[in-house]
């Protein structure tokens, strides 16, 4: 991207003519302007939001220096000779103004697509004219610099470093071409996805959660009966095909409700606890969205409980417990739990509230968790417990939410056959543990801040041959350390010294070096990302060590520790 800001005493425009095929829909009018900040724009090729960002955090502290509140956006094609496609251009376009509005600045957008004619008044002073160009390459550059510790990152930078480590370490892109919050997961980001994805199975496996599938789309109807039709209609993707109405799922619910409702079910079949790794669509505002943070598709850890009032608690302290195993091994940090209350307006009978109400905090104690009452803060449908984790940034994430239902059962009418013989509704509990995978992806990159632990990382150990001739012996133990699931990969082009760098790049764990010595002893070298060695280690040493941090998914990011000296002496 490439901009020319100008500090003027005056600016007026009038759209003429409409230039080419994409064009805002605009009445044309002249416009006029005393005292602002021009930005003439050229979007380049490769632009995305991240360079955006990037440029309007320049922007506006330019403009805090030059006291200057309003800026002017001009689409301007005649700063770059590599320009955008116009549909993407006018994407980030607006994309710009958007995030200068959230930014706290008064801005106006000249319109995109359109002959104008203008007249300029810039002032005299020597920060009146600025130029400026940005790529992905000068932001890979500022990236590559050492990385001061003195000097805390600024507030779009640090929303942003997840969203650099995605593409410089190929995990996922984000392309407006396919759609904004839309993100794309390279096969090294899917691997994180999985690692996370089967953590939670065992997790659901030992609450005795039951894993189902259902599809993304729903017929319009069963939103009418839960309410989101009414309620959540600006969020949802709504389409018409052969004259029925479809939604494109926002939620899983609905669905897990109807696996429940197939059959008939007894008092001492319940709990019934289903979950999915159920992707959702919510339609939010292009602004809001921010790297992993805030996408459109969401793939969530859900989970439904149908359970009678007498197992809430028990159900929600086991769900409890499993939030904090998973929390603690995954990030670590400080954990906020808290209760939010029957609101003023609420359905159901108040004494099953007061009921629900205390057995979540009968669960709670029983887990020794202080939390904070939000009284009255609940949703209409019943009271929850959000957790939240802060991590090594000092922020506070809301991660996981249990929320008790009594309204979904009543508008779906969910039954059970109590013991005698009666007909009653079961309480539905929504549960997410990791919230949506995605964000909890983005949490997790920054937290780690470049460098994952060994059992989250797409490259565990790479196997470096020193020459040619050691290939073959390099591959067998390549392929070794692949059968026994640890993730290997044979690197053979360019230099040792080359390839280390590569490897140190990429972030990978470990990586095994084998040249004449270690063939000859049928061994390896193991060199951790700390550039600490460790010779003639036994491959099946090697493998037992790597394999124990992954199976206890140990914090250890790719550092040789005593356990494996101790173990090399052996
Ligand atoms: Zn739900």
């Amino acid at each position: 991207m490439k901009t020319l800001q100008l500090h003027v005493d005056q600016l007026e425009y009038e759209p003429i003519r409409r230039e080419g095929s994409v064009y805002e829909e605009i009445e044309p009018k002249s416009q006029s302007f005393r005292d602002v900040v021009v930005l003439f724009a050229s979007v380049e090729e490769k632009d995305d939001e991240e360079i955006v960002d990037a440029m309007l955090s320049e922007v506006a502290s330019s403009m805090k220096r030059l006291g200057a509140d309003t800026l002017v956006i001009y689409p301007y094609a005649h700063l770059s000779n590599n320009l955008a496609p116009p549909i993407k251009a006018i994407h980030l376009v607006k994309y710009m103004e958007q995030r200068a509005r959230e930014l706290g600045i008064k801005v106006h957008k000249a319109p995109f697509g359109w002959n104008k004619r203008f007249s300029i008044v810039v002032k005299g002073h020597p920060l009146a004219e600025q130029f400026r160009a940005l790529s992905q390459e000068t932001l890979l550059q500022r990236q590559a610099r050492p990385t001061q510790q003195t000097a805390a990152p600024s507030v779009e930078e640090k929303e942003t470093l997840h969203v650099q480590m995605g593409r410089e370490l190929d995990l996922f892109t984000i392309n407006p071409v396919l759609g904004s919050g839309m993100p794309l997961f390279h096969p090294r980001g899917r691997i994180i996805r999985d690692e996370l994805m089967n953590l939670i199975r065992e997790v659901n496996l030992s609450l005795g959660f039951e894993e189902v599938w259902t599809p993304h789309v729903f017929k319009s109807d069963v939103w009418y009966q839960t309410g989101h039709y009414e309620h959540y209609r600006e969020r949802m993707f709504i389409f018409t095909a052969k004259g029925e109405e479809y939604v494109v799922k926002p939620m899983n619910c609905p669905g897990h409700a109807m696996i429940y409702a197939s059959r008939t079910r007894s008092y001492k079949d319940l709990p019934v606890m289903l979950s999915e790794f159920g992707t959702v669509y919510r339609n939010e505002q292009p602004g809001e969205l921010t790297g992993l943070f805030r996408v459109r598709s969401i793939t969530q850890d859900d989970g439904h409980a149908f359970v009678r009032p007498d197992q809430v608690e028990d159900v929600i302290s086991r769900i409890l417990r499993a939030v904090m195993y998973v929390l603690e091994l995954t990030v670590r940090g400080k954990i906020y739990a808290t209760l939010s209350t029957r609101p003023e307006s609420f359905i159901g009978d108040p004494e099953r509230w007061d009921e629900a109400t205390q057995a979540l905090k009968n669960a709670l104690a029983s887990l020794d968790m202080t939390y904070e009452v939000k009284e009255g803060e609940g949703a209409f449908y019943g009271p929850k417990i959000d957790v939240d984790i802060e991590d090594s940034h000092g922020r506070r994430w809301q991660c996981s939410t249990v929320q008790l239902d009594f309204f979904m059962p009543e508008k779906l009418d969910l039954k059970y056959v109590e013991r005698d013989g009666s007909t009653q509704r079961p309480i539905m509990i929504h549960r997410a543990i990791l919230g949506s995978i995605e964000r909890f992806m983005g949490i997790l990159l920054e937290h780690y801040n470049w460098r994952l632990p060994l059992w989250l990382s797409p490259s565990q150990v790479v196997v470096l041959p020193v020459s040619e001739k050691n290939r073959d012996y390099a591959a067998n133990i390549s392929d070794r350390m692949l059968s026994t699931g640890i993730r290997a990969e044979l690197w053979t082009e360019g230099t040792l010294e080359r390839r280390i760098r590569a490897a140190h790049q990429l972030r990978a764990s470990l990586m095994a070096i084998v040249g004449d010595e270690e063939e000859g002893s049928s061994t390896i070298t193991l060199r951790d990302y700390r550039g600490r060695l460790v010779k003639k280690l036994g491959l099946d040493v090697a493998m037992g060590w790597i394999l124990n941090l992954i199976k206890r998914r140990a914090l250890n990011l790719g550092e040789i520790d005593e356990d494996l000296i101790a173990m090399a002496k052996k």
